[in-house]
């Protein structure tokens, strides 16, 4: 980090300012020039409040150097993490495909669903059991019992599931679940992050409906910097002056991400567009990009659907998706420590 003082600095503050800083067990490289003066700081500058910093009289202009970031920095960090989810690995040149319905509505529905994706190449089943709407009047998922659904569905077909935790006082519903998901709503809800940093289980972390790349990794970093290195981020779309689709799909997200993260990188396009014929043409450009995954809402009743409808592929459309993926990935950019080659 670096300090820029103003030109007529008073000495007593800058003594001050000086002091304040070695408390914090920061080193300080002061170098004064005729025009102005510098303060170089070393140490662990995650500490200091910028913009408390930034107030004071003498501080011209504040600078970080360094990321605010160290678990789920590239720099620290520079191969790729790869999530263990059972046999399924994500990350590290491991592509995964994650589908389902929205929500779990029934027996049928979410069995149904799971034993055709699972048959189009699938090998994590989502589905939605505590939903986060916009209006308290909507479907607001079936809860307990949709959990109970899930794992019927996970003992007939085998394959893992995926599902959202809305508040802490549900996580001891979530035993059997294989990996908890974060909501865009809840990216940044602090206190839920650091609970899900004392346990194992891999997070799939959504980005927030308005957060930079940097305000995402920091999210990330809550649930790194209590021991769970699990994490996997989303990219969900983000929200811009543009009606058209329900979000813009920030693409170039995947390659900055691999830069600044070692974490895989997975991509959302049914919530980032919001419409169905949208969902392949992002799905083929995010796998080309270099995604690690994708996670796809199917429906086997899209018109009938108690939550996404309009964004859920049918199975027949998302096993059609599937093959279109076989083809692209061969293609598809690759990534050496963060950079594509
Ligand atoms: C979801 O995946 O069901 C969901 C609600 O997504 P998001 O948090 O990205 O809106
Ligand atoms: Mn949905």
């Amino acid at each position: 980090m670096v300090i820029l003082l103003k030109r007529q600095h008073d000495k007593k503050q800058l003594e001050h300012l000086m002091n304040w800083l070695k408390n914090m067990n920061l080193e300080i490289h002061a170098s004064e020039g005729s025009m102005q003066t510098i303060l170089g700081l070393v140490g662990d500058t995650t500490v200091v409040d910028i913009d408390l910093l930034k107030a004071l009289d003498i501080v011209e202009d504040v600078k970080r150097i360094q990321e605010p970031y160290k678990n789920a920095n590239r720099k620290f960090h520079p191969k790729d993490t790869v999530v263990n989810v059972g046999d399924v690995k994500i990350g590290g040149g491991n592509f995964v495909m994650i589908a389902g319905p929205c929500s779990v509505e029934s027996e049928e529905q979410i069995c149904c669903v799971a034993e055709s994706v699972k048959k189009s190449g699938a090998k994590i089943l989502r589905g939605g059991a505590f939903k986060p709407r916009t209006s308290p009047y909507a479907f607001q998922g079936m809860r307990e019992k949709g959990l109970e659904l899930l794992s019927e569905a996970k003992q007939k077909t085998g394959l893992p599931i995926v599902t959202e935790i809305m508040d802490l006082s549900q996580l001891h519903l979530f035993e059997d679940v294989d990996v908890i998901q974060v909501g865009a709503r809840n990216m940044q809800n602090f206190e839920l992050l650091k609970e899900l940093g004392k346990i194992n289980k891999p997070i799939l972390l959504k980005r927030g409906l308005a957060s930079t790349l940097q305000e995402f990794i920091m999210s990330a970093e809550y649930i790194m910097a209590g021991g769970n290195e699990n994490v996997i981020l989303c990219e969900r779309g983000i929200r811009t002056y543009e009606p058209s689709t329900r979000n813009t799909l920030d693409l170039s997200a995947i390659p900055m991400l691999k830069n600044m993260t070692h974490l895989p990188i997975i991509v959302d396009p049914s919530h980032a567009t919001g419409i169905a014929r949208v969902v392949k043409p992002m799905a083929l450009a995010a796998v080309a990009a270099g995604a690690d995954g994708l996670i796809i809402e199917v429906h086997n009743d899209p018109p009938h659907a108690a939550c996404d409808g309009a964004q859920s592929l049918t199975p027949e459309a998302f096993d059609n998706l599937a093959k279109a993926i076989e083809v692209i990935r061969p293609m598809a950019c690759t990534y050496d420590q963060g950079v594509c080659q």
